[in-house]
């Protein structure tokens, strides 16, 4: 019995770790090719005011179009490999170049530019000069730093850096870009830390969100990260709002914006000109009242 698990259990594990460097590696090279050929796309998520039902920006979701597969692979599943290739910093760039130039055309189309929130990941951040490859980035193409938004996960915030992170984002908040920190409630960032940051704005990760009317953790977890957002001077942004039951919950506690797919998923640049020109409010079409 102890010989055949042993067998079996040996053999199992070898083959999973051939199928995940297999796969890395496979990954690895398409990702490699899809920067060159910028198979890549980014798409916009509204973002709504809860009292109104307003829209007030966007968040922009990369996408990878992969001609191997003829998949849309996540983010979730490049984005850690493109850290640890090295292949972040190229990626993230050209992510803030096409919002950017996507913005310069709202803009020259006439349409009242909502700001777009890029996020970024700790390796971006850490390197140090992104305040710098933003600087550039908006002069070159003509755009406002008012208009950008940077998100920064929570679990970024190692403590040890602490001050490094602090000076870099205060070097981009200095040229006007908002800062925002995403995820909020799956790390551990510590209130003093927090205020040492130049913030504005918190967003309530989606597992909080999901059960937040019917399981009173949830809810009293959302409730404070609301309560403590605003004692700081904060917005609060909730994410992943797929219901009635979840947005009049957040609406009661005073939550300023949201986005989930019950107002919209992310689409493409041609989707948000139309938004933008017909003033698109999700709460006309979904038959709501604001907030208050
Ligand atoms: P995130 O920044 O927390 O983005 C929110 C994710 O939740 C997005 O997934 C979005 O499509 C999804 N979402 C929005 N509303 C709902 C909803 O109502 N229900 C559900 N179930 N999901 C919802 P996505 O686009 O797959 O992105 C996943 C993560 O990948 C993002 O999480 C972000 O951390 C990262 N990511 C995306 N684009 C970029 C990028 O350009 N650069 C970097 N560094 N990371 C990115
Ligand atoms: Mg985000
Ligand atoms: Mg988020
Ligand atoms: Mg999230």
């Amino acid at each position: 019995r102890v010989k055949a698990d042993g067998r079996g259990s040996f053999h199992r594990y070898t083959d999973s770790l051939h199928y995940d460097s297999v796969r890395e590696l496979t990954i690895e090279t398409r990702l490699r090719k899809a920067i060159k050929d910028q198979a890549f796309q980014v798409k916009y998520q509204p973002k709504i005011e809860l009292k109104s039902g307003r829209l007030i920006g966007f968040e922009a979701l990369l996408r990878w179009h992969d001609k191997v597969s003829g998949l849309v692979v996540s983010p979730v599943e490049f984005i850690p490999v493109a850290e640890r290739l090295g292949l972040i910093g190229t990626l993230g760039e050209w992510v803030l170049e096409a919002v950017c130039r996507d913005l310069l055309y709202w803009h020259e189309c006439g349409y009242e530019i909502v700001p777009v929130a890029v996020n970024i990941s700790v390796q971006q951040l850490m390197k140090g000069d992104l305040a710098t490859t933003v600087r550039r980035i908006v002069r070159n193409t003509g755009v406002q730093a008012s208009w950008l938004e940077l998100e920064v996960t929570e679990s970024c915030f190692i403590p040890e850096q602490a001050d490094r992170i602090a000076d870099i984002l205060h070097a981009l908040r200095m040229q006007g870009v908002n800062i925002s920190i995403d995820d909020f409630g799956t790390g551990y960032s510590s209130l003093s830390y927090l205020r040492r940051l130049p913030l504005d704005a918190l967003k309530i990760d989606r597992t909080f969100v999901t059960d937040v009317a019917h399981n009173a953790d949830d809810a009293r977890l959302a409730s404070t990260i609301i309560a403590m957002a605003k004692g700081m001077g904060l917005k609060v942004v909730a994410e992943g709002i797929e219901n009635k039951e979840q947005l009049s919950f957040l609406q009661r506690h005073g939550c300023h914006e949201g986005q989930g797919f019950m107002f919209a998923k992310a689409e493409p640049a041609k989707q948000v000109s139309q938004w933008l020109s017909e003033h698109w409010n999700p709460f006309e079409a979904l038959d709501l009242q604001g907030g208050n």
